[in-house]
């Protein structure tokens, strides 16, 4: 053994014995939400499982109870008005910070490679919700109880609210500040990261296209973007009037229509796949 080999020892176990080596301390509150991680994976799983789309019968409903089960079992105090909305919240004194999210989803729709009712394949979390809301919103729970088990004291109130009818209309966080006061700031755990302070509502529009019969068969190849009830494939114009139809009361005049096809879509993007021939749902 060299002279070089033996002094490199020395220093070396000269640093172990000093400490030099071991990793800076990890702040509290990082390791108290590290000990979340699988009940985070857990939680959302069984959010995702709870069918809530518009279309779903009381399907919100029941995503908004289960979600609040989940908060009561980690020990926070909840809310739920008329089993539209709720809350989760900590803290103390009058005012509150928002933490806003939805717990309703778009359809499932078709097409999927994994289940749409969540699973996990190579570390990787599946199924309608995980990304839009539930996910995030099971996060931002965890997070609130991660808070609470550190004992730090809260001058303010930490809510978080639980809208069921984000991808629809805005008709529940409208009730909730009809019985609620607003808060004095607040964030979307419901978009990019790092924070998103505010969403601006959807946009309903309709495009239309004649095209001539006598040049064949029609094949729509493709359709990207747009909100769920957007996107039906064939009878554009008999989705619009279902849209007015939600809108208004029934007219004599209004023909009995439902959209063609209800395909997923969280407003992000995505190709559908090509489709030809009627509507088998129209009329
Ligand atoms: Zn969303």
């Amino acid at each position: 053994m060299n002279r070089a080999i033996v002094l490199m020892m020395l220093v070396l176990s000269l640093l172990l014995a000093t400490g030099c080596t071991t990793p800076p301390t990890r702040d509290p509150f990082d390791v108290t939400l590290e000990a979340h991680r699988d009940a985070i994976v857990n939680d959302t799983l069984s959010l995702v499982a709870v069918p809530s789309s518009a279309d779903v019968p009381g399907g919100p409903a029941r995503a908004l109870d289960a979600y609040l089960a989940l908060a009561e079992r980690l020990g926070l105090k909840t809310v739920s008005l008329d089993r539209r909305i709720g809350y989760v919240e900590l803290g103390n004194g009058d005012e509150y910070i928002a933490v806003l999210g939805h717990l309703d989803t778009v359809p499932a729709g078709d097409g999927w490679t994994r289940s749409p009712w969540g699973e996990v394949i190579d570390g990787r979390l599946y199924g309608r919700g995980v990304l839009d809301d539930k996910g995030p919103m099971v996060a931002a729970l965890h997070a609130l109880a991660a808070l609470h088990d550190s004992g730090v004291p809260l001058e303010k109130k930490v809510r978080i609210i639980a809208g069921t009818d984000e991808e629809t209309d805005d008709a529940t966080i409208r009730f909730y500040r009809e019985v609620e006061p607003d808060p004095v700031a607040g964030f979307s755990p419901d978009g990019d990261f790092p924070v998103v302070y505010a969403e601006k509502g959807l946009l309903w529009a309709n495009w239309s296209r004649t095209v001539e019969p006598a040049k064949g068969p029609v094949a729509l190849l493709s359709l990207e973007g747009g909100s769920a009830r957007t996107w039906c494939l064939t009878g554009l114009r008999r989705c619009s009037r279902q849209r007015r139809r939600e809108r208004s009361p029934p007219s004599s005049e209004t023909p009995a229509v439902r959209p063609g096809w209800t395909g997923g879509g969280s407003g992000s993007g995505r190709t559908v796949p090509p489709v030809t021939g009627a509507n088998p749902n129209s009329g």
